[in-house]
Parts: structure tokens; C-alpha cells; sequence
């Protein structure tokens, strides 16, 4: 199991730093490692082979891995929709990131908890980015006022940047087309202070990179083995 981690990882930082090197060399992408298909012996030997900085999409999954796991340093990040009735368990995890803050409501409920705990939380505004009613996300055309109204009204919270999941299909420019999109947005924000522009899972990180992700989380390309099983 081991090896095949290992074969994966190298597969995948390889990969990022091809593609990487085509948009500049000082262009820098973080790899966070999706392990929510997988377990936590995975997660551990991936630690020992370098990784830091992993991401889940439950805050239940969430908590008992980082409890599990809280000897190793490891970075974690929560993605995915976030239920109302996680909000207080997520805040009290303290997580690195939380990537899926999706909308002015959400934000108002997260900030008014945080407060009331004295804490803030990173985050990124989730952009719905091929405006697709099966993802959640803000609509292209209003996520730089909503990214600013939430900079300006809700202080616990500290946006970071925003996060996209490409379009949902097989054809590469309209994946391309939405990524080029959500990085013009990214560009526009960063006199807002963002500085992380999170796009680009398995399938299509290579690509995200090329259009200006800094940020690729990546889960069955690292956890799968070849046969197509999970480790
Ligand atoms: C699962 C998940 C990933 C990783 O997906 P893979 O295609 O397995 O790499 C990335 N981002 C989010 C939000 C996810 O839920």
C-alpha cells in the first residue's frame, strides 16, 4: 500500500510542477490531499512520505481524523457544503481552511458564531463557475460584490480567495472556459487581499493550474489504486 501512496504522490507532484512551471517558476501550487474516499492509516503514510496538508467534505469525518491523527502536524481543510447543524462543531475544530463558504447567509450565521466564541475562520468563497444548478457557489457575475460584502460586514471571517469545482463534463474547453472565468475573478479580488485560488480536482488539475490555480485538491488520482479500488 505503501508503495502504491508513494508511486501516487510522486505521479501527482510531478505533474503539478510540469504544469506549474508552464505558467512561471515562481508560480506556486499547494497540493491538499482529498482523503474522503480513504483512511486514516492512508492519510498517516502519506504524512510520512511528505504530504501536509489533506481536506475532507464532512465535518463528522473531519472531527474524528483530526482527533484520531492530532500527533502528526497535519493541515486540514474542509470542503464541501456546509450544514447548519455542523457550523458550531466545524468552528470548534479550528480547521486551516474552511473552502465551501457559498453564500451571504451562510457567512452571516458563520460570523455571528464565531464571534460569539472570539474566534475567526479562513475561508474561500465558493464560485458556482458554469453557473450549474447541481453545484453549489455564487453565480459568476455576483461573486466579487458578494466577496466584497462579506470582507466588509462580517469581520470573523477572513476570506482568503475563492474555490471552484470545474464544470461537470467531458468537454475540456467548457472545463477550461470556467476556470479561465473563476481566475479572472480571483485576479480581480486580489486587491482585496485573496491569495489562494483553489480549482482543480483528479481529473482536471493539470488544467486548472495552467489557468492560474494555486490551490489543487486532488483525492482518488493520489488514494486510487490502479485497478481502481481505494487504498
Ligand atoms: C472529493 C472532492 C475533491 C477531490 O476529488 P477527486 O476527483 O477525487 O480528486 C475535491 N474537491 C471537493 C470539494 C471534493 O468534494
Amino acid at each position: 500500500m505503501r508503495e502504491i501512496l508513494r508511486k501516487n504522490l510522486d505521479e501527482v507532484i510531478w505533474n503539478i510542477e510540469q504544469a506549474r512551471v508552464e505558467v512561471s517558476e515562481h508560480h506556486i501550487v499547494k497540493l491538499v490531499a482529498v482523503g474522503k474516499y480513504s483512511d486514516e492509516e492512508s492519510i498517516s503514510t502519506l504524512y510520512e512520505l511528505g504530504q501536509r496538508a489533506f481536506g475532507e467534505n464532512q465535518v463528522q469525518q473531519l472531527q474524528s481524523r483530526m482527533k484520531n491523527l492530532e500527533k502528526l502536524p497535519l493541515e486540514w481543510h474542509m470542503m464541501g457544503t456546509l450544514q447548519s447543524n455542523k457550523i458550531n462543531k466545524l468552528i470548534a475544530l479550528r480547521p486551516s481552511m474552511f473552502q465551501s463558504l457559498d453564500s451571504i447567509k451562510l457567512a452571516e450565521v458563520l460570523n455571528s458564531r464565531l464571534a460569539e466564541r472570539d474566534q475567526t475562520m479562513s475561508t474561500l468563497l465558493q464560485i458556482n463557475s458554469a453557473n450549474e444548478n447541481s453545484k453549489s457557489g455564487v453565480r459568476v457575475d455576483e461573486a466579487v460584490d458578494i466577496y466584497q460584502e462579506i470582507v466588509e460586514k462580517f469581520p470573523q471571517i477572513k476570506l482568503k480567495g475563492i474555490m471552484s469545482i470545474g464544470a461537470f463534463t467531458e468537454d475540456r474547453k467548457k472545463i477550461q472556459d470556467s476556470f479561465e472565468a473563476t481566475h479572472k475573478i480571483y485576479e480581480t479580488l486580489q486587491k482585496d487581499g485573496a491569495t489562494t485560488c483553489s480549482m482543480g480536482m483528479s481529473g482536471d488539475y493539470e488544467l486548472a493550474i495552467k489557468c492560474g490555480s494555486n490551490l489543487v485538491r486532488v483525492g482518488s488520482k493520489i488514494f486510487k489504486q490502479t485497478k481502481g479500488e481505494y487504498i
